[in-house]
């Protein structure tokens, strides 16, 4: 753990106090201090801050900014870990901490179910720089245990996939995967800083999608690597602040401000998609219902174990393909079709046809991406309405 003493507070007490910098004036909501620079006040001083730099003393807004700051202060403290970069988007965070953290001729192991963008990163970018990148079924130790055993430089996954939200045994392969030598990255998005136990569990790097919960209004994109400092302030910082992935001050004042309700809003939204999983899975037009809350979800119990909560998202498969999934989608009046998540707005995505569409038939078979399947990402508008309007669209079909 850090040497922050907000690390002792409780997670709701930080998001709401953590990392806040009061200037002279002791604003009670943060100063957005929208400046790509800062002025010296000699040149001795300049001389003295490019040489080593001060906690809060920044040079340029690319490396760091005072309300950038707070935001990865903030984050750190949530998230129990002694440093935070914040970036311009989750997927600068993803390709800069696997970047930041291989070269070529290593072997980097990654779960199979991963977001489009992120496949991308590891399939072609990285392997165009000579990384070896091997895939294997997240929910399997075995192959774990075998494309481990090698050696590797770097373990990548999704602690709950997207779309079908299968959730991975995190402390046994981070086990496996130190006693490979590997690093392990985990890719936090679905799982949420409120839920998830990441780093307990044994992961080293976390990152997060801020575009998805952490705003949690559809505002602003924004991403965050979490891990130990010197990690976190050494390679990961000089990857980061030469290649130019960083967060805007004006979207980390957003985000800020986001975290201060992520608990709450977290958990109501999680309550209403509890509702709506046991709510979906009798209908007679859903084949199947994936929700780690529900006891027929393939890894309940493990997400019981080591999860807070169950997640805000449904994953449901329509029996009558993709034209009842269109029909569905185009008879919803609450729910937008869309394709974020973690939004205070209800979104059903069709994976198949729009977040997946590039994937190859084979591959879209393999990770469950089926024609009927609809991705709900559960709101803060009350449940009846929800289940209202999801339930006379269903029957629409
Ligand atoms: C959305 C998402 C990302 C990418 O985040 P952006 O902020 O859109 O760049 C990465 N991983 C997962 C799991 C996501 O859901």
């Amino acid at each position: 753990m850090a040497d922050n003493p907000q690390h002792a507070w409780q997670g709701r007490t930080i998001a709401v106090h953590g990392g806040a910098r009061r200037s002279q004036y002791g604003e009670m909501a943060e100063a957005i201090y929208l400046t790509q620079g800062f002025a010296y006040p000699d040149a001795e001083s300049a001389e003295a801050r490019f040489v080593k730099s001060g906690p809060d003393e920044f040079i340029y807004a690319r490396y760091g900014n005072p309300t950038v700051a707070a935001f990865e202060d903030r984050i750190a403290a949530i998230e129990g870990t002694e440093a935070a970069f914040a970036t311009a988007s989750g997927m600068a965070a993803v390709s800069g901490a696997l970047t930041a953290l291989c070269r070529s001729g290593d072997r980097i192991v990654a779960s199979r179910a991963l977001f489009g963008s992120c496949l991308y990163v590891l399939e072609d970018v990285l392997a165009r720089f000579g990384v070896d990148v091997v895939f294997v079924d997240g929910t399997d130790l075995e192959q774990w245990r075998a494309a481990l055993a090698p050696g590797a430089r770097l373990v990548f996954l999704e602690s709950v996939s997207n779309p079908t939200l299968e959730v991975i045994d995190l402390a046994a392969v981070c086990d496996l995967a130190h006693a490979a030598g590997a690093t392990v990255i985990v890719d936090n998005a679905f799982a949420t800083p409120v839920f998830s136990q990441a780093v307990a569990q044994g992961a080293d790097i976390v990152v997060y999608s801020a575009t998805k919960h952490i705003d949690g209004q559809g505002r602003c994109l924004g991403g965050v690597i979490c891990g130990k400092r010197d990690v976190v302030r050494g390679p990961i910082e000089a990857y980061m602040k030469h290649t130019g992935g960083a967060m805007s001050p004006f979207n980390a004042w957003v985000l800020l401000n986001g975290l201060t309700t992520l608990d709450l809003r977290v958990k109501a939204q999680a309550a209403s998609a509890q509702q709506i999983a046991e709510a979906l899975e009798p209908h007679p037009a859903v084949s199947q219902v994936l929700f780690p809350g529900l006891p027929s979800h393939p890894q309940h119990d493990l997400a019981r174990r080591v999860m807070a909560g169950p997640g805000t998202v449904v994953t449901f498969d329509l029996a009558g393909g993709k034209e009842a999934a269109f029909r569905f989608m185009n008879a919803l009046q609450v729910v937008l079709i869309s394709n974020n998540l973690g939004d205070a707005r209800t979104i059903a995505t069709h994976p198949a046809t729009t977040t997946h569409q590039r994937l190859p038939a084979d591959q879209k078979v393999r990770l469950g991406i089926t024609p009927g399947l609809i991705r709900l990402s559960v709101g803060l508008e009350d449940p009846q309405d929800l289940l209202n309007d999801l339930t006379r669209a269903l029957n629409a079909i």
